[in-house]
């Protein structure tokens, strides 16, 4: 439902909380947290209810991580609990992945490339991070492109805003989005995802806004942005004037 992610900013994990915070008006059944930090440490917290639910369990772990992506989710595919909450993560925890919106062909999808592989939760999205995982593997792709080659076999009726963790690139956010809205927030102390600018104020007021088949990579100092059709574009940020 929605959507926050951080890289560059020191600690990730406060912007991260603070922004499901921002994001609780919309509505949602369960939220959760991933965090990764260059020494190769990193940390996934969910939790079903309330937003401060995880903000107390999180603080009472004392999870940290220079990078991190964060998730509200309104359950269309499985049940409300713990393992169906976001982020979602491949198998041997490699990748984790935050979703908004519908995989329409998950099932077919499941069956023609992921019948080895037992699965974790009742979600759609997990599809998605298997995936990516398996041809990062069996392909030896590039993560952005095992990411690309997923996107590039959902149905054309599927909606998404995704963010990827790669844990090992962990100042990375990999980013695509059809159909569901995202935008890149950018300033000289770091730069964010979010599917809503509210939730990221506190860090910038300067946002990029993805198109439909747009994939990016973004990390502390930089944002890279490829259309529909693989080529890099140069997307301006505009500026949110903010009554104070
Ligand atoms: N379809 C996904 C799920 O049910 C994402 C839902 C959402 O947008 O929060 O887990």
């Amino acid at each position: 439902c929605g959507i926050v992610g951080v890289t560059g900013v020191g600690n990730a994990l406060p912007y991260l909380l603070r922004g499901l915070e921002k994001l609780e008006y919309r509505g949602y059944d369960s939220a959760g947290v991933y965090l990764a930090n260059p020494d190769g440490t990193d940390f996934l917290v969910k939790e079903k209810g309330r937003v401060s639910a995880l903000v107390a369990e999180a603080q009472a772990q004392g999870v940290y991580g220079t990078a991190g992506i964060a998730h509200t989710r309104w359950a269309t595919h499985g049940n409300v609990s713990v393992e169906n909450a976001h982020p979602q993560a491949s198998s041997d925890h490699r990748f984790h992945l935050v979703h908004n919106g519908v995989i329409e062909n998950y099932q077919e999808l499941q069956g023609q490339y992921l019948a080895d592989v037992t699965f974790a939760s009742q979600t759609d999205t997990e599809i998605a991070v298997q995936l990516v995982d398996k041809f990062a593997k069996e392909e030896q792709l590039s993560t952005r492109d095992a990411f690309a080659k997923m996107i590039s076999l959902l149905d054309g009726n599927s909606a998404y805003g995704f963010l990827l963790m790669d844990s090992q690139e962990p100042d990375t956010l990999y980013v695509a989005k059809k159909k569901s809205p995202l935008l890149i927030g950018v300033s000289d102390h770091g730069n964010a995802v979010t599917s809503d600018a509210a939730a990221m104020l506190d860090m910038t007021a300067d946002f990029i806004e993805l198109m439909d088949g747009d994939i990016a990579l973004v990390k502390p100092n930089s944002v890279e942005i490829f259309g529909a059709d693989g080529q890099a574009v140069d997307r301006k940020p505009f500026h949110l004037d903010i009554d104070p």
